[in-house]
């Protein structure tokens, strides 16, 4: 993550409690070790300052912590964890004094589409006509744009997560995550917050879908926390940290990510419907990605083209030629 909360402030006007404490990936093999290298060289070209960190420089980061287990890691001390709602409050509420509307509770049951452009959206408290439509539906976006006979390969598909109880002496440690098991904690306050990969029937933990459903929009599954995720997050902390050896899980949620086939979000102007735009299917990343997804879009919108970067490989036209810019990786 880039965008500090110094900036964000400056933008919106409001608080943002980005904490820049690092994002520290831990791998058990030396093919996790190798993966978590591969993308360095384009760190290095973005000024990215991730670097690899050895067992030493990890049990520094998080004191206490197993390593004995570890082959190697990676750290970015510029990453760090904020709070969604807050920070989408900040956006909202910026917005609407620079003059945006929002209706909330409206549903938007179709888009309307005449010829080879959008004309507006159907909503549940009537039309609404409009030039250019941006769809940002997450992952009920393929149901939505299948109204206007446009097929988006976006797929919901349920993710976990738990919070402890109060744990002071990890309150200040980077996100850690486990590269191959995707295990993930990070400190809430002075709780701490648990992420974890799905488990599969035979206990298999799932970073991510094994593959994209026959038809989209694909299941819902119902939004409940498996019953067999917290046996395995208590036995996975424990071994990874003394200090989560009497864990006690006090909440736990179940969401949807919005999964596409590369697990990279489709984001652009629609090919072949003039007007219609779609900012969706984030897996894992779209609270990270939202600033800058927020300006390239608008910058396609008003411009024709997005200008701070060249976002053609975002584009649904990948899914429609087959072309497959993307190596698929999700957390
Ligand atoms: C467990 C979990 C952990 C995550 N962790 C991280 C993380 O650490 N970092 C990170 O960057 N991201 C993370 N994400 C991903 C991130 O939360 C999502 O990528 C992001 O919220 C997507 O934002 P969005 O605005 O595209 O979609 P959404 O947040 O899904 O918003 C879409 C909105 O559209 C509305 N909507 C849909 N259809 C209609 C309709 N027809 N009419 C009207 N409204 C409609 C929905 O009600 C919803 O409010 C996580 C996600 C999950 C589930």
């Amino acid at each position: 993550m880039s965008v500090t909360s110094a900036r964000c402030s400056d933008r919106t006007g409001s608080r943002h409690d980005f904490r820049e404490r690092g994002y520290l990936f831990i791998a058990n093999t030396l093919l996790g070790v190798a993966e978590l290298r591969e993308p360095l060289p384009l760190y290095e070209r973005l000024k990215v300052p991730a670097e690899m960190v050895g067992r030493v420089e990890i049990a520094e980061l998080v004191p206490r912590m197993r390593v004995d287990d570890l082959a190697g890691g990676r750290f970015c001390g510029r990453d760090g964890y904020g709070d969604p709602l807050v920070a989408l409050a900040g956006f909202a509420a910026s917005a609407q004094l620079a003059g945006v509307t929002f209706r909330e509770g409206i549903g938007v049951e179709a888009l309307l589409r005449e010829g080879d452009r959008v004309t507006g959206v159907r909503t549940t408290a009537g039309d609404v006509r409009a030039e250019r439509v941006l769809v940002a539906t997450g992952c009920w976006t393929s149901a939505l744009c299948a109204t206007a006979s446009v097929a988006v390969p976006i797929w919901p598909y349920r993710r976990s997560i738990m919070e402890s109880g109060p744990i002071p002496q990890l309150a200040d440690i980077p996100l850690t995550i486990e590269w191959e098991s995707g295990f993930h904690f990070r400190p809430k306050g002075k709780a701490q917050r648990f992420a974890m990969p799905n488990l599969t029937a035979d206990g298999t933990e799932e970073k991510g879908p094994a593959g994209a459903p026959s038809a989209y929009p694909g299941e819902y599954a119902p939004l409940e926390v498996p019953a067999s995720l917290e046996p395995w997050v208590l036995a996975r902390a424990a071994w990874r940290h003394p200090a989560f050896a009497d864990l006690r899980i006090v909440d736990s949620w179940s969401c949807y990510y919005e999964m596409t086939p590369d697990d990279h979000p489709v984001v652009g102007a629609v090919p072949g419907v003039a007007g219609l735009y779609v900012a969706a299917g984030f897996s894992g990343h779209g609270f990270m990605h939202a600033p800058a997804t927020a300006q390239l879009v608008v910058e396609e919108m008003l411009d024709g083209r997005a200008r701070t970067i060249d976002i053609a490989d975002l584009s649904l036209e990948r899914f429609q030629t087959g072309r497959r810019p993307f190596k698929a990786t999700v957390l």
